[in-house]
């Protein structure tokens, strides 16, 4: 499905999430579930002056789903709300539509060959559009 090494990649953040935990004071708290295969996680936004100071998550589900959120705690922490924006278009384009990235994705590279497997686009992408309804919640 996907080559050795991202495999690894995402095995490691399956078992070992980043950022997995509860934001007391979090700015948003959003919820989402992917039915499809029984995926769910809580993100957790912490901002600041429009930067994300702090993320987090708690979900459970499969390897693809829980990584990539995993993954994207890694990537927006600390960043500011529009380039984060920026990044989730890309990513959810890459997946959706096979888009090449006009953006260095970094490690997110690791779930592109999931595109090829339209059951797992869902779940690659739950956490990515919980965060798009999460930064639409910020303004
Ligand atoms: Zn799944």
């Amino acid at each position: 499905m996907i080559d050795s090494l991202y495999r690894d990649l995402i095995i490691d953040h399956y078992k070992f999430p980043r950022n997995f935990r509860r934001i007391e004071s979090a700015t948003v708290v959003k919820e989402g579930d992917n039915p499809l295969c029984g995926d769910k996680i809580t993100l957790y936004l912490k901002v600041e002056n429009g930067k994300v100071v702090d993320v987090s998550f708690e979900g459970s589900g499969c390897a693809i789903s829980q990584a990539s959120t995993s993954l994207l705690t890694e990537t927006v922490k600390g960043k500011q709300v529009e380039e984060i924006k920026c990044i989730v278009g890309e990513f959810l384009a890459m997946l959706t539509e096979g888009k090449q990235p006009s953006v260095d994705l970094g490690k997110l590279l690791a779930l592109e060959g999931v595109k090829n497997y339209p059951m797992r686009v869902k779940c690659a992408t739950l956490g990515w559009h919980t965060l798009e309804q999460a930064l639409k919640e910020i303004g």
